[in-house]
């Protein structure tokens, strides 16, 4: 019965969720600088009636619906940060910001979340304990689920299960993506600084060259994944930057490298680093130079508490019928709601959008686009989910 009643009332916002996603498409903000996105969350949210609690997170937001009767406190979350990229599309809503545009689909998580919060205020006389919806900024640079918690979203009332949902172009519209356990990539950044001794290019026995050192450190770096980490585990080493020298006969006396790491476990993240850090106290004796690592770190793994996920393909079957709900391999993406992980278990879940016209607008591209039913599908599948979730 309350499935009909949330299939009727996601119904009902849909053109509302249409609208506000539009809107948000044509004013996309970067980082930690969402604070438009959220005024826009906050309005549309009071005008339904819906408890908005606080600002958070900078330019984040939280609001509460309470159920009549009790249960648990659930928390949803979306990322309303858009990206640096110019947008080629020429729609109507194109966005209206040079140089900035929603290409990973926050503007569909953003509006689906507020269309959730007001489906759930419409029934909340059949609704168990409390659904707090969390409205982030910063997703893409790593910072905004950090802050969040840091405001105290997790706590008061203390947030005992969350759930979050991607759109993803993969996966077939009205299916979902679920997967056990470890599902996206913890990431780490790292920084490397090579020191050695420039000169004449022409007399390199009076050097120390660093160039050299790099192109072994590089190469030697090839082996951490596969001479350390076992083939049947996943791990990633990249270096994306390096930079060095100015012109063709002078051995400069630095370079640095820039990369990215990747784990689908904890234990294989340290075992990684580890390496890297023997691997460079060797270059360091063999090619006298001297070499400085940093590593930031960045996102955990996103862990999928397997009884949620389960409660996902149950919910998604039920709602978009049996077979619609897949086992999806993980990536090494990596995302912060990993974080709220940390305080509560939870799952996060693959929203299919690829469809006719949309085969060639891939996540994180200037033409990115989605069929916006996606969003009708994805508001009555998390609304059932906070249902569900609260009563049980
Ligand atoms: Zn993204
Ligand atoms: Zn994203």
């Amino acid at each position: 019965m309350i499935r009909e009643l949330i299939r009727r009332e996601a119904k009902r916002v849909y053109p509302e969720v249409v609208r506000l996603r539009r809107e948000i498409h044509m004013r996309p903000e970067l980082g930690m600088e969402t604070f438009g996105t959220a005024d826009l969350v906050v309005s549309a949210l009071r005008k339904a009636g819906v408890q908005v609690e606080k600002a958070a997170g900078g330019a984040g937001a939280v609001a509460l619906v309470k159920g009549a009767k009790p249960g648990r406190c659930v928390g949803l979350r979306a990322d309303m940060d858009a990206l640096p990229i110019e947008e080629e599309n020429d729609v109507p809503y194109r966005s209206k910001v040079r140089g900035v545009m929603h290409a990973c689909g926050h503007d569909a998580h953003t509006a689906m979340l507020v269309g959730v919060g007001i489906v759930l205020n419409s029934l909340r006389e059949h609704l168990s304990g409390a659904v707090k919806l969390i409205f982030q900024p910063g997703e893409e640079v790593g910072k905004g689920a950090l802050a969040m918690i840091e405001d105290g979203v997790m706590d008061d009332p203390k947030v005992e299960m969350i759930f979050a949902q991607h759109v993803w172009t993969e996966l077939e519209l009205g299916r979902i993506g679920v997967r056990k356990g470890a599902c996206m990539a913890n990431m780490d950044e790292v920084r490397i600084e090579i020191e050695g001794v420039g000169g004449h290019g022409a007399y390199p026995h009076l050097t120390r060259d660093p160039i050299v050192a790099a192109a072994y450190l590089i190469t030697q770096l090839q082996t951490v994944v596969s001479r350390t980490v076992s083939p049947l585990e996943s791990a990633v080493v990249s270096i994306c930057r390096v930079q060095g020298g100015t012109t063709f006969n002078v051995i400069p006396s630095k370079v640095e490298l820039q990369g990215t790491l990747r784990s689908l476990d904890e234990e294989v993240r340290e075992r990684v680093i580890e390496r890297i850090k023997a691997i460079l106290r060797g270059i360091e004796a063999g090619m006298e130079v001297r070499c400085r690592f940093e590593c930031r770190r960045g996102s955990p793994v996103v862990y999928n508490d397997p009884e949620l996920t389960e409660l996902v393909r149950e919910v998604g079957e039920e709602v978009l019928g049996e077979g619609s709900v897949e086992e999806v391999e993980p990536t090494m993406g990596g995302e912060d709601f990993a974080f709220y992980l940390q305080h509560a278990p939870g799952t996060f879940y693959r929203l299919g959008i690829k469809a006719e016209g949309f085969e060639d607008k891939k996540i994180h591209s200037p033409n990115f686009d989605l069929p916006e039913e996606a969003m009708r599908i994805g508001v009555e599948v998390m609304a059932n989910l906070a249902f569900r979730a609260t009563s049980a």
